[in-house]
C-alpha cells in the first residue's frame, strides 16, 4: 500500500539531508506510514521536544527558515499521507498543569501521578514501567537526552521513585532494568567521586558487560554488540546555541542527532525495539524566558527527527511518535509596528545571538552593575539595549524587584522580557504551561493516535500494540482547593530547581 509520491523528495528535503554523524549523505526513500493496515509495530521511536509550546515550534519553524533554508522536518511532516496528528491533554493528577516526570510517567504506566513523582502513586504504591513491561517481552529499550540520562522525561520510562531528584537511585534502577542503550549527560550520578554514596556505578555496569563512553568518539566507535552507557557531561549537555559557538564541545560532545543515529544502529540489531530520544533543553530554555536557547534546541531536536524518520523509510515496522510534554513560557513573535511590520525586523535578530541566556547570566556574574549587564547583552545579541531598561533589570539580580504579576519576579523572566524589544518575543512566564500539546504519528498503529487523546493513552495503546495485556493501578484525580485561589510570594518557585537550569 506504500505506492505515494516521496514526501521528503517533494519537499526537497531529500537534497537537505545530512548524514550527521559521518558526513556521508542519506538518501530519504518514499515515506512509509503503513498506518492504515492494522499491522503492529515492531519498533518504536518516541521523540519529546521536552517543554514545546507552540509558539516555540512556530519560531523554531521560522528560524529554520532563515538559518537552514527549509522548515523544521516535524512541521513538513504534517502534511504527509499517512500521518496522523492529535491534540494530547498532558495534565496530572494533581494539576492541570504537569512537571516532566508526571508527564513522562503517564506516558511509562498509564497512570496519571502527583507533579514531582516518577512512576509511583501518591500512596507510595509503585508502577510497573513500559521498559521493565516490554523488556521482559522481549523488546531492547534505549534512551537518548540532551539532560542529564537521570532527568524526568527520560526516567519516567524506566524508574519508579517519590521523588524525581533521586537521581543516584534512577541511576541504579536503569542497571538492574538492564536498559540497553543509555546516551545522554549527569555524570555525576554514575561517578564514585560525585555521587553521595561514593558507589563506583560505572564498574558495576561494565560489570554487566555494558561499554562506558565519555566522549564523542568513544560513542563513534563503540561496539554495536555490547549495550552501552554514555555521559558526555557532568550535568546536561551544552544547549546547541552554545554548541554551535564553541569548537571544542563539537569535538568532544555528539549531538542529539548524532547519539540518535548511533542508538537506532545499535537498537536496530534486534527485532523488536523502543527508544525514547528527549531534546530536554528546549525546556530549560523556556524556564529562563530564553528564546534564542529554545529555538536552537527545537532545530538540534528536529534534526533528530530526521534520523528517525530516515531510519523509519528504511524500517516500514517503525512506529514513529513525536510530541511534547507540556508547554513552558509560551513564547510568541507578538504583531509590532504599524500592521505588525516590525516584526520580522525584530525577528531577524535572533540569528545573530551567540550565546544562551545560562551563559550570559555567568558572564554577567552575581550582582553585576548596570555597566557590565550591558556589556554582556552587546557581545552576546548585539542589542545596544538602552541604559534605562538596563536600570529597570538590575534589581531583579538583587531580588529587589516588583513585577505586576508574581510569577515574572526573576532575573531570567526580566531578562526575557527585556530581549523581547529587540528580538519581538514575549512570555508568559518561566514556567510550565496546560496547554493541550500537539502529536504526530507515522508508520504501524499510528491511526491509534488520531484526535484528541489523554496522555496515558499512549501507554495503553503501546501495550495493545504489543500484544501484552496489562494495567497499573491508577487514583481519582485530585480536587481543587478553593483556598489556594491567589498567588502567594512564594508560587513563582516551581517544582524543577534552577540550579539545573543554570548550568
Ligand atoms: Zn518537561
Amino acid at each position: 500500500m506504500n505506492t505515494r509520491r516521496s514526501f521528503l523528495s517533494r519537499s526537497g528535503l531529500a537534497l537537505a539531508a545530512s548524514g550527521g554523524f559521518t558526513g556521508a549523505g542519506v538518501q530519504l526513500a518514499a515515506a512509509k506510514d503503513g498506518g492504515a493496515d492494522g499491522a503492529a509495530p515492531q519498533k518504536i521511536i518516541h521523540l519529546v521536544a521536552d517543554g514545546m509550546s507552540m509558539g516555540t515550534l512556530t519560531c523554531a519553524d521560522y528560524l529554520s527558515q532563515q538559518v537552514r533554508g527549509r522548515s523544521l522536518v516535524w512541521t513538513q511532516l504534517l502534511n504527509q499521507k499517512g500521518v496522523v496528528n492529535a491534540l494530547m491533554n498532558m495534565r496530572s493528577l494533581n494539576s492541570q498543569v504537569t512537571d516532566s516526570s508526571a508527564a513522562s510517567s503517564s506516558w511509562g504506566s498509564g497512570s496519571r501521578i502527583v507533579n514531582g513523582a516518577v512512576n509511583q502513586l501518591p500512596d507510595g504504591r509503585n508502577l510497573k514501567t513500559l521498559y521493565e513491561v516490554l523488556g521482559d517481552a522481549g523488546w531492547k529499550r534505549g534512551l537518548v537526552t540532551t539532560t542529564e540520562l537521570t532527568h524526568a522525561t527520560p526516567a519516567g520510562f524506566a524508574a519508579a521513585v517519590a521523588k524525581r531528584g533521586m537521581g543516584e537511585t534512577i541511576a541504579e534502577q536503569y542497571l538492574e532494568r538492564g536498559v540497553e542503550v543509555l546516551l545522554g549527560g549527569g555524570r555525576k550520578h554514575f561517578d564514585s567521586s560525585t555521587r553521595t554514596d561514593k558507589k563506583d556505578l560505572y564498574a558495576d555496569y561494565l560489570k554487566k558487560g555494558y561499554t562506558v563512553m565519555q566522549s564523542k568518539a568513544e560513542l563513534e566507535k563503540a561496539p554495536l554488540d555490547k549495550t552501552w552507557i554514555g555521559t558526555f557531561s557532568d550535568s546536561h549537555l551544552p544547549y546547541s546555541v552554545d554548541y554551535l559557538n564553541d569548537a571544542d564541545l563539537q569535538k568532544e560532545v555528539p549531538t542529539l542527532a548524532q547519539m540518535t543515529k548511533r542508538a537506532l544502529q545499535n537498537l536496530g540489531q534486534s527485532d523488536r525495539f523502543i527508544l525514547q530520544v528527549e531534546g530536554g533543553r528546549v525546556d530549560h530554555a523556556c524556564h529562563t524566558c530564553d528564546a534564542i536557547g529554545a529555538f536552537r534546541d527545537q532545530i538540534a531536536f528536529d534534526e533528530a527527527v530526521e534520523q528517525c524518520l530516515t531510519y523509519q523509510n528504511e524500517h516500514p515496522e517503525t512506529l514513529l511518535i513525536i510530541t511534547t510534554d507540556h508547554g513552558n513560557g509560551n513564547p510568541g513573535l507578538n504583531g509590532a509596528g504599524p500592521g505588525y511590520g516590525q516584526s520580522p525586523a525584530l525577528f531577524a535578530h535572533l540569528k545573530e545571538a551567540t550565546a544562551s541566556f545560562s551563559v550570559m547570566l555567568k558572564n554577567m556574574g552575581r550582582t553585576p552593575s548596570a555597566e557590565q549587564i550591558r556589556k554582556v547583552i552587546v557581545e552576546s545579541t548585539g542589542y545596544k539595549v538602552p541604559m534605562s531598561k538596563v536600570d529597570q533589570l538590575a534589581p531583579y539580580f538583587e531580588k529587589k524587584g516588583d513585577p505586576l504579576y508574581s510569577l515574572l519576579n526573576s532575573v531570567v523572566a526580566q531578562l526575557g522580557q527585556l530581549m523581547g524589544n529587540h528580538w519581538g518575543i514575549g512570555w508568559s512566564a518561566n514556567m510550565h504551561t496546560a496547554d493541550y500539546v500537539p502529536l504526530t504519528a507515522l508508520g504501524p498503529g499510528a491511526e491509534k493516535f488520531r484526535g484528541f487523546i489523554q496522555n496515558t493513552d499512549v501507554f495503553h495503546h503501546y501495550m495493545a500494540l504489543a500484544g501484552i495485556d496489562f494495567k497499573n493501578p491508577t487514583m481519582p484525580l485530585m480536587v481543587e482547593n478553593p483556598a489556594v485561589g491567589t498567588l502567594s510570594p512564594d508560587s513563582f518557585k516551581r517544582v524543577e530547581d534552577y540550579q539545573n537550569v543554570m548550568v
